[in-house]
C-alpha cells in the first residue's frame, strides 16, 4: 500500500518502512565514515529501537565491532495500519549488522516485566558472554511493577505553581501560550516509578546475580537537564523529579558493582527531536531555536553524531570529564553561554509571524518526519510498498 502520514495530534500514526531503513542507513553510514573505536564487545541496549538507544547500538555494532542485544517494545503491522517505526528500525538494523558480522538479537517485548529480564539473560548466556556496556535508554509513558503488578504512568507537568510559557505547534507553525497543570504527589512519584532509576537498578541486579556482568563492566542511563527557560517544564518538573532519581540510582548502582570493578553514569544528552521529546510543551519551541542557534555556529548535532562523541571522546577515548555530580556532560555545546545567551535573546522575540526566521521549526518538523521514515528525498512516497 502507499503510506502517508497520518496525524494525531502531535503523534503519526503511520511509519514508512523503506523511509526507516534510510533512516538507519544514513546513521550507519555516518558513523562508518568516522572510524572505528577501541571499546565495548558485549553491549545490552535496553529502548534500542527509536531515538538514543538506536544510535547507541549502531555505534556499538558498526563502530566498536561490538555484538548487541536490543530490548524493545514495537507494535508489528497489521492489515490496515503500519507497524511503528521501531518495529522497522530493527528490521533495517538486523539487516545492516547482518552483512556487517556478528550476534545481533532484537528482543521486543516490554522490559520493565522480570520475563523480558530473563529472555535477555538467556540470551546473553547462551549467545554472547559476558556483558561490558548496558545503556539504559528507555522512554514510557507507563510502567506495570513486576511485584504488585501496579501499572504506574508518568506525566509531563511542573511542580509547585502551574506555569505559563509559550510553545509551538510544530505542524502549523504557531507559537501560542500554553499553561502547564502542576502535579498531584500521586503524579510525581508515579513519573519517578516510570522514568526513575528503579528499573535500570532492577536490571543492574538481575543481570549481577546470573553472572553474565564482565569486570569492569559499564552502564549509562540517558538525561536531560537543559535551559533554565525549560527547567519548570522538565529539570524542575515531573520529569526532571525522575531524572534527579537516576542520579541516586547510579550511585546505587556503582555500589553494588564495585566487586566488578565496574562503573555507572547518568549521561547527560542534547535536547533532540525523538518521539518522546517531541511531546513536551514548551520543550519544542527551546529546541528549535537551539537547531538554528546551533546550526548556525557550526555545532549541531543530531543523535548519531552525540552517541559516537559520547564513545569516543568519553567512555572509550579522551576523557569522562564528568560535572560536580559525577554525571557525563554530552550536552556541552548545548549548555555553552553564547548557545544559551542567544536562544534566550530570541525566546522573548520569537512569535508566530517571526517563527520561521528566528527558529528552525522547519528543521524541527522534517526531523520529526523523519523519525517516521517521511521526508527522505530519494524515496519514491508514491510507490506502494508491503508493511
Ligand atoms: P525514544 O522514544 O526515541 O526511545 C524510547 C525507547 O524505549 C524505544 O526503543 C522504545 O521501544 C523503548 N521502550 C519504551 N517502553 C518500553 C518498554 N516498556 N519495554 C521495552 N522498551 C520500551 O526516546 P529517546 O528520546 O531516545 O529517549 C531515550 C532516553 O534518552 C530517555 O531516558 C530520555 O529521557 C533520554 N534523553 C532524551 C533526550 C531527547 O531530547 N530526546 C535528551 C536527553 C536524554
Amino acid at each position: 500500500m502507499r503510506i502517508e502520514p497520518k496525524f494525531r495530534g502531535f503523534i503519526c500514526t503511520a511509519a514508512h518502512p523503506i523511509g526507516c531503513e534510510e533512516n538507519v542507513r544514513e546513521q550507519i553510514e555516518y558513523v562508518k565514515s568516522k572510524g572505528e573505536i577501541e571499546g565495548a564487545k558485549n553491549v545490552l541496549i535496553i529502548g534500542a529501537s527509536t531515538g538514543y538507544g538506536l544510535a547507541s547500538r549502531i555505534v556499538a555494532t558498526f563502530s566498536t565491532g561490538a555484538n548487541t542485544l536490543g530490548i524493545s517494545f514495537e507494535k508489528e503491522a497489521s492489515e490496515k495500519r503500519t507497524a511503528t517505526p521501531g518495529w522497522y528500525n530493527n528490521k533495517a538494523f538486523e539487516k545492516f549488522a547482518k552483512e556487517q558480522g556478528g550476534f545481533h538479537k532484537s528482543i521486543n517485548g516490554d522490559a520493565f516485566s522480570n520475563e523480558i529480564k530473563a529472555e535477555a539473560i538467556d540470551e546473553i548466556k547462551n549467545n554472547m558472554g559476558k556483558i561490558d556496556l548496558v545503556i539504559y535508554s528507555l522512554a514510557s509513558p507507563r510502567r506495570k511493577d513486576p511485584v504488585s503488578g501496579e501499572v504506574y504512568s508518568s506525566v509531563l507537568k511542573t511542580i509547585g505553581e502551574d506555569f505559563k510559557s509559550k510553545t509551538l505547534d510544530f505542524h502549523s507553525f504557531k507559537i501560542s501560550d500554553v499553561e502547564v497543570e502542576r502535579a498531584t504527589e500521586e503524579e510525581i512519584q508515579g513519573t519517578i516509578k516510570v522514568m526513575g532509576g528503579e528499573d535500570w537498578k532492577l536490571w543492574m541486579e538481575a543481570l549481577k546475580e546470573a553472572d553474565v556482568l564482565k569486570e569492569g563492566v559499564r552502564t549509562l542511563a540517558y538525561s536531560y537537564i537543559g535551559s533554565e527557560l525549560t527547567y519548570p517544564m522538565y529539570n524542575n518538573g515531573t520529569i526532571g523529579m525522575a531524572k534527579k532519581d537516576l542520579d541516586e540510582k547510579s550511585n546505587e548502582i556503582n555500589l553494588m558493582l564495585k566487586d566488578l570493578k565496574g562503573e555507572a553514569y547518568v549521561s547527560v544528552n542534547k535536547g533532540l527531536v525523538t518521539q518522546a521529546s517531541s511531546a513536551i510543551p514548551v520543550v519544542s519551541l527551546y529546541i528549535s531555536i537551539m537547531f538554528k542557534v546551533m546550526k548556525e555556529k557550526g555545532i549541531h548535532e543530531g543523535c548519531i553524531e552525540q552517541c559516537y562523541r559520547l564513545f569516543s571522546e568519553r567512555l572509550y577515548g579522551g576523557e569522562l570529564a564528568l560535572d560536580e555530580a559525577g554525571r557525563i556532560r554530552i550536552d556541552d555545546l548545548e549548555m555553552r553561554e553564547d548557545v544559551q545567551q542567544e536562544i534566550k535573546d530570541i525566546w522573548d522575540k520569537v512569535n508566530s509571524e517571526n517563527v520561521k526566521e528566528y527558529s528552525d521549526a522547519e528543521g524541527f518538523r522534517e526531523d520529526f518526519l523523519k523519525l517516521f521514515g517521511f521526508g527522505f528525498e530519494n524515496i519514491d512516497y508514491t510507490k506502494d510498498v508491503e508493511i
